[in-house]
């Protein structure tokens, strides 16, 4: 599943980061690939990450395998981490000329997956900031799109860009992809601004988005100094206790999806 929205600030990070976390503490296994060179993901989940440390860029540009670059957390035994370091700032660029450029992160992982004894639940791509070739990269590696919405000012400008995007990557690259799901996040239930924004969302996405919301939370934007999610650091405040009904929303949909495939 990858985390996108072209938009800056709205909690792909922060969601990529504590639904692994609240996923891994229930038992399954669970993979985060950072694919913004910024690193806020691997800062979070305490990855190493300087600047010559062995990252998801020597994967996608070099021809390192994923599981020699792949660090455990710290936190959580079934939690996993391919971090980014600066050098990825440049793998826009590098990636124009290489073969099967849109498609370099799906193969690293396919191999990497299909070498685990123990097969991962989850695998998460937390996205920078643009529609450029590392978004396109997790397009094409992922199932499923998780767009994270912040229930403010301008939240829903360029979603049609992004939706337009992942229809073409659909139809082009990857005839798998969907938007699976949609998470509030950064709620303010006091507003009324983010009572219209959620309720414009769940209109136009009455499947996707998950019944939980994730409310503006301190405790939320604290924990990535101390490397670790919130579930981590504040189990019991309200921000830990969203993202944990999150991703059992996610965990639950996922065992009906299956139930439904093998009854039919
Ligand atoms: P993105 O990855 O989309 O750029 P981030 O996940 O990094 O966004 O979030 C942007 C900023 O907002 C970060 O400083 C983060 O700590 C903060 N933040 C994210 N979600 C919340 C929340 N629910 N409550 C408070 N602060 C949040
Ligand atoms: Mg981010």
């Amino acid at each position: 599943m990858t985390i996108s929205n072209q938009k800056g600030g709205v909690g792909k990070t922060t969601t990529t980061v504590n639904l692994a976390a609240a996923l891994a503490k229930s038992g399954a296994r669970v993979l985060v690939i950072d694919l913004d060179p910024q690193g806020n993901a691997s800062t979070a989940l305490g990855a190493e990450h300087r600047e010559e440390t062995p990252s998801v860029y020597d994967v996608i540009v070099g021809d390192k395998a994923m599981a020699d670059v792949v660090q455990k957390s710290p936190e959580f035994d079934t939690l996993f981490c391919v971090p980014a370091t600066i050098h990825l700032a440049g793998a826009e660029i590098e990636l124009v000329s290489l073969v099967a450029r849109e498609q370099r992160l799906r193969r690293a992982l396919d191999i990497f997956l299909d070498a685990q004894e123990i097969p991962f639940h989850y695998v998460f791509i937390d996205c920078p900031p643009s529609l450029g070739l590392l978004t396109i990269n997790a397009f094409v590696a992922a199932r499923e799109v998780l767009i994270p919405i912040q229930c403010e000012y301008y939240a829903l400008e360029g979603l049609s860009q992004l939706l337009k995007n992942i229809q073409l990557i659909e139809q082009h690259l990857n005839p798998e992809l969907r938007v699976s799901t949609i998470l509030l996040t950064m709620f303010d239930q006091r507003t009324n601004l983010a009572q219209e924004v959620a309720s414009e969302v769940r209109e136009h996405f009455p499947q996707q988005t998950l019944k939980t919301v994730i409310p503006r939370s301190v405790r939320i934007s604290e924990a990535p100094s101390y490397g670790q999610s919130v579930i981590e650091y504040d189990e019991m405040s309200s921000g830990s206790l969203a993202y944990l009904e999150a991703a059992a929303e996610i965990g639950h949909r996922g065992i009906r999806r299956e139930v439904a495939t093998n009854g039919s």
